[in-house]
């Protein structure tokens, strides 16, 4: 296992407003492998947010150090380095695009890197075609539904060929149809192109379908494992505030009428299976 992005002792203290100031990020240490596809998960106001800009360097620890491929993001030497290899995507599509044609958005990032004409054209289009998008490449970002403009922003990183790529909450404007269409690309990317993903979500049913999830509260990593394991956790993740995908719930209740439901139960399948059993 290559480890692509490592966090030791992290701590991240914003700016203090009054006396003492937020402490979001409380000591974080992980260690996430290339290739490998983490959700991560947690309450408003944990830390998840803060925890993804330190993957790309939009804030730097306050205490302890982040690695991306090896490279310290305190490192001013490295940081468009950082930045190039750990792209991101925000919450809100319409704040993401920023030319008027979708072709000429997903160009925006390579031109600054510096990269070549032809280099372009070819990183256009096969970064759209990518996200399913290469058709309407001659489109307005306003012609487009949610879970497009959200592809095209996905793509307008592709395009910068980075190795990880850190969403934050990218599903959370979208329309379930939206919603669906953005988690599969990511899963493409990642399964195809092997890109690491950290993908921020507040949908359990999409967490579900990560490798790793990751359970944030209070500025600490306070749960983490397979998502079998973590959704096990019932109550654990109801102290914090979750809900757990409506499946596990299910399993649990039947479980709790005596009915005899193994525990890690998280799809559909998998549950009509264990009560014909
Ligand atoms: P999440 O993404 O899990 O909702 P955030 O990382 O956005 O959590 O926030 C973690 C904590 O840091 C919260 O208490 C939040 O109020 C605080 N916080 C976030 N951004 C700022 C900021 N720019 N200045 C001061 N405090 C902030
Ligand atoms: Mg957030």
């Amino acid at each position: 296992m290559t480890v692509v992005i490592k966090c030791e002792d992290l701590h991240h203290r914003y700016e203090p407003a009054d006396e003492g100031g937020v402490e979001a990020l409380s000591g974080i240490d992980l260690e996430i492998a290339r290739g490998e596809f983490v959700a991560v998960i947690g309450p408003n106001g944990s830390g998840k947010s803060t925890l993804a800009k330190h993957f790309n360097a939009l804030l730097l620890p306050t205490e302890g150090r982040v690695l991306v491929a090896g490279r310290d993001t305190r490192d001013p030497d490295l940081l468009w380095e950082v930045r190039r290899s750990a792209g991101m995507v925000f919450q809100n599509p319409d704040n993401q695009l920023v030319a008027t044609v979708v072709e000429e958005d997903v160009a925006f990032g390579p031109e600054n890197l510096g990269v070549e004409p032809e280099q372009i054209v070819r990183r256009v289009e096969s970064s759209l075609d990518a996200v399913g998008m290469l058709a309407r490449r001659e489109y307005a970002p306003h012609e487009l539904s949610g879970g497009q403009k959200q592809r095209v922003a996905i793509a307008g990183i592709l395009a910068m060929e980075p190795e990880i790529l850190v969403l934050d909450e990218p599903t959370a404007m979208l329309d379930p149809l939206g919603r669906r269409e953005v988690l599969e690309t990511v899963m493409d990317l990642n399964r195809q192109k092997g890109i690491t993903v950290v993908f921020i979500t507040h949908f359990m049913d999409e967490a579900v379908r990560a490798d790793r999830v990751i359970v944030m509260d209070k500025g600490r990593v306070v749960l983490q494992g397979p998502p079998r394991e973590v959704f096990g956790q019932i109550d654990m993740l109801h102290s914090v505030g979750l809900d757990v995908p409506q499946i596990a719930e299910v399993a649990r209740r039947l479980r709790d009428m005596g009915v005899d439901v193994p525990p890690g139960v998280l799809t559909v399948d998998e549950l009509v299976a264990a009560v014909c059993r």
